[in-house]
């Protein structure tokens, strides 16, 4: 049997993986990120042999990722990218809090050149839980580093490996809480062995890691807000932000594009006055068809979600060029 010499780094980042409650019985009364990435690797039972090979850990962050910064970001994603280019490393396993795991998987995706898997898991119920769900799905993200041809930014959870761009959160408290809606999964971890449905995502250079480099020299990061459209919505709250200083605006539309005339208003004065404004949707699965005879007085953000289009918003204006999907 050949021997696996190449490493598996686990970069820990907090969340309720590494959460810790009062009480065994307590699901969510617990506080995240309390325990170090180490003591989590410890406790799982056969991970060493899960890894074939040797394993490493680094704790780049210790929060609950609803507190989620562009300081983590830029360090996990360096740390991502000095590990990426290493010969000696076969793929990278961050531990993230469930709440903004889906928009730390696009922004990876788009700022690294992903050619080995990248691999976010995570869990549901706290480390001191009954039964805790992060040790199976570290599991499962040694069998998805290991799976024949596995590249790209990778979410597993629950038994099921999703692609950064249709990844999203869609249950506040079921174990299995990620879905990538009408796609799909990319496939399964079962028994250690991992059934794909759909290929691997696409080798890709991350179209933005220009951005990075900027923010690693000293670029701030720009300023992106996320509006919303619904009954009796208004443009006082985009006039306010412009007024703050704003320098991108998401706005979640509803159906099809759709803007209250008022909200519309107040985007088209915004982008006037230099701010750059996206158009998503707030429906949760489909995309927004661009209509062949609407002028395009504000420009969409086809296929992303709201989170995920305010990602690349944020690295546009860093002087990323294009986002290719
Ligand atoms: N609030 C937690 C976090 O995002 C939730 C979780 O990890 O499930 O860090």
């Amino acid at each position: 049997m050949q021997v696996e010499t190449k490493k598996i780094v686990v970069l820990g980042t907090g969340g309720t993986i590494a959460g810790k409650a009062a009480a065994a019985g307590d699901n969510i009364g617990y506080v995240a990120g309390q325990v170090r990435v180490q003591d989590l690797l410890a406790g799982v039972p056969g991970l060493a042999q899960a890894a074939q090979g040797p394993l490493d850990f680094e704790q780049v962050a210790q929060i609950d990722s609803k507190n989620m910064e562009f300081g983590v970001w830029a360090a996990l994603a360096q740390r991502c990218h000095e590990h990426l280019q290493d010969d000696s490393v076969r793929a990278v396993v961050i531990t993230h809090g469930t709440d903004t795991l889906e928009e730390t998987a696009w922004f990876l995706h788009s700022v690294l050149d992903a050619r080995k898997p990248v691999l976010l898991t995570c869990a549901m119920r706290p480390a001191t839980a009954i039964a805790p769900d992060g040790p199976q799905n570290l599991l499962d993200a040694m069998a998805v580093a290991h799976a024949p041809g596995a590249r790209g930014v990778l979410v597993v959870c629950a038994g099921a490996v999703h692609g950064a761009r249709q990844v999203q959160k869609v249950h506040p408290y079921r174990v299995d809480a990620f879905s990538s809606g009408e796609g799909g999964p990319l496939g399964w971890v079962e028994e250690g062995r991992v059934r794909l449905a759909q290929d691997w995502p696409q080798a890709q250079a991350g179209w933005a890691q220009g951005a990075l480099e900027k923010v690693a020299s000293g670029a701030s990061w720009p300023r992106v807000e996320i509006v919303m459209n619904y009954a009796g919505a208004c443009g006082a709250t985009v006039d306010a932000l412009v007024r703050d200083g704003v320098q991108g605006l998401v706005v979640a539309a509803t159906g099809n594009g759709t803007l209250h005339h008022a909200l519309q208003a107040a985007l088209e004065r915004a982008q006037q006055a230099g701010v750059a404004v996206r158009v998503t949707t707030r429906c949760p699965l489909g995309q927004v068809l661009s209509l062949p005879w609407a002028h395009a007085a504000l420009p969409l953000s086809p296929g992303l979600i709201p989170v995920k289009a305010r990602v690349s918003l944020l690295l546009e204006l860093l002087g990323a060029s294009a986002p290719t999907l």
